[in-house]
């Protein structure tokens, strides 16, 4: 089971695209929901938000435990920001990958943008890439390894049990970093539904098909 942490931000379209490709999934946000995932995603968002709320729900301490335990984590943009060990001029949340990062590094959400890149570890094919208010990625240290750097930052990157990318593949038609982590949660490529990296049914209403999030 892959969890996506259900605080803030880009929830429904992470599940939605765990969903095309069959991978079973659920929104997390009771400490209890953590201990049966074999993967967890945290979605982009507002990392100061975000960061607030998981100590509200108790959140952080569980994440730590679960990922000692053997869970696997991705975030994207805002959860990147959550996972890096270090963050220019402010203070770190979780902590788990030797990244350091800078929020806000492209300027305002006006300075948001698309671009394509190539990352034939995770698919052999030009990747759609979406940046909103993205950080940049400024160093990897010593075990992780960089999967896309562009001018002067890295975009992706992983150590065995991490995954971060500064761009959001949920909010495109690419499942490609889906099944991609997928993979390194142990789900096997051929349980998940073949449908091409770039889904062609995918559109921008797509994730209003979700109706699972709860609102307590
Ligand atoms: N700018 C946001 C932050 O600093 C991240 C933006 C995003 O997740 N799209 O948290």
């Amino acid at each position: 089971m892959i969890g996506v942490l259900n605080l803030q931000g880009g929830v429904v379209e992470h599940l939605d695209h765990l969903e095309r490709l069959g991978i079973p999934c659920i929104p997390v946000k009771d400490p209890a929901d953590f201990c049966r995932l074999s993967g967890l995603i945290i979605p982009g968002g507002e990392s100061t938000c975000m960061s607030r709320l998981m100590r509200i729900f108790g959140i952080e301490e569980v994440i730590l435990r679960e990922f000692k335990r053997g869970m696997k984590i991705w975030g994207t943009c805002a959860g990147t920001i959550l996972l890096a060990k270090s963050i220019v001029g402010e203070p770190t949340y979780l902590g788990l990958i030797d990244i350091e990062i800078e929020r806000n590094s492209f300027g305002s959400q006006l300075d948001s943008f698309v671009s394509e890149a190539c990352i034939p570890q995770v698919a052999p094919h030009l990747l759609p890439l979406t940046f909103i208010r993205a950080p940049k990625i400024t160093r990897a240290g010593e075990g992780v390894n960089v999967l896309l750097r562009m001018e002067d930052y890295i975009a992706a990157a992983e150590s065995p049990d991490v995954l971060v990318t500064v761009f959001h593949p949920e909010l495109t038609g690419c499942v490609a970093f889906h099944r991609y982590f997928a993979k390194k949660c142990g789900f096997d490529p051929l349980d998940q539904k073949s449908i091409p990296a770039i889904d062609p049914a995918w559109n921008s209403k797509s994730w209003t098909r979700q109706t699972r999030i709860t609102r307590s």
